[in-house]
């Protein structure tokens, strides 16, 4: 909780240190506060739409309740987020790091661009599952980019587990095939598959991902249980703009939103959450391995209102 909010220190200032200068000297919820209140949401990166709609109902409120002080704007606030976030289905995992109600293996593909975070983002994950007495299997499938096989071994030896690669410029689809394979021989809990970032086609990177999907389906047909999608959050609408190629690409189930520690923008999350309807499962606030948490919608309203 500490480090969350620590973590968010920045978004806080962002959104609510400026709902707080916005306000003052006003005493009531008019127009004028509500123009300020959609310009900092958008400049926070919340998106137009999202903006836009928690605007609306603010707005029926104060129409509703007659006389609606500032005092009592960041309340509405937060109730408005959190039930934007409750109605995506931004679940609250209570601690998804355990596997006792899952598949087993339980098969984790890993999609989004370079420099999202992906590989730090899966080494983080190997840790908090190893952690908990479970066993990993990592898949070095991000066979394109120079360093991405070698960090990911490097993330695999300090979580202790075994990561299955195959060198630079080979098949990711082999990768993945022989990951979910040594998953299971090893009676593994989790088995976690890199891929490649590429975005540079629409349709290549649609083949790409269905491929690597096929090729592990011969050997677990259910296989992946999860596509999980890592997208920086300090990239702000370029984050968006990820989201909407990748689940056009491929059936993203969860996101990752990373660098919600060095960022203005933690916004983001509620804009993205919003859009996709696709549950936000856990956010990165640093780069060492126990920076990511299982995403907590009730916390994280508290964080950006503390
Ligand atoms: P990939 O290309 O998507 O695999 O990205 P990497 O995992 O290599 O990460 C790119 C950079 O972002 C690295 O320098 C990471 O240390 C950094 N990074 C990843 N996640 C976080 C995070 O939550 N917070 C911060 N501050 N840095 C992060």
């Amino acid at each position: 909780k500490e480090s969350l909010d620590k973590g968010l220190e920045k978004s806080k200032e962002s959104i609510f240190g400026k709902i707080s200068r916005a306000i003052v000297g006003k005493s009531t919820v008019d127009e004028d506060v509500l123009d300020e209140l959609e310009d900092i949401l958008i400049s926070s990166d919340v998106g137009v739409g999202t903006t836009v709609k928690i605007i609306k109902r603010i707005e029926e409120r104060v129409a509703r309740d007659k006389y609606t002080g500032t005092s009592e704007l960041d309340s509405i606030l937060r109730d408005e987020i959190a039930t934007l976030l409750t109605e995506n289905k931004s679940l609250d995992f209570k601690d998804s790091f355990e596997t006792e109600n899952l598949p087993k293996p339980y098969v984790i593909m890993v999609v989004g661009v370079n420099g999202a975070g992906k590989t730090t983002t899966i080494g983080k994950l190997a840790h908090q599952f190893t952690k908990r007495g479970k066993k990993v299997v990592l898949g070095a499938g991000d066979t394109f980019r120079a360093a991405a096989v070698d960090q990911l071994k490097t993330w695999g030896t300090r979580a202790g587990v075994v990561v299955i690669d195959h060198g630079m410029n080979t098949d990711p689809a082999a990768v993945a095939h022989d990951a979910v394979k040594k998953g299971v021989e090893m009676n593994a809990d989790v088995v976690i598959i890199d891929t490649a970032g590429r975005l540079h086609t629409k349709v290549n990177l649609m083949n790409e991902l269905s491929k690597i999907k096929r090729v592990m389906q011969k050997f677990l047909p259910d296989a992946p249980h999860e596509v999980l999608l890592v997208l920086d959050g300090s990239t702000g609408q370029n984050a968006v703009i990820q989201a909407r190629e990748f689940t056009k690409a491929t059936d993203v189930t969860a996101l990752a939103i990373t660098k919600l520690d060095g960022t203005a923008k933690g916004g983001v999350v509620i804009g993205i959450s919003d859009e996709f309807k696709i549950p936000v499962k856990y956010i990165g606030v640093g780069e060492k391995m126990d920076d990511l948490q299982v995403f907590d919608r009730a916390q994280f309203v508290d964080s950006l209102f503390k």
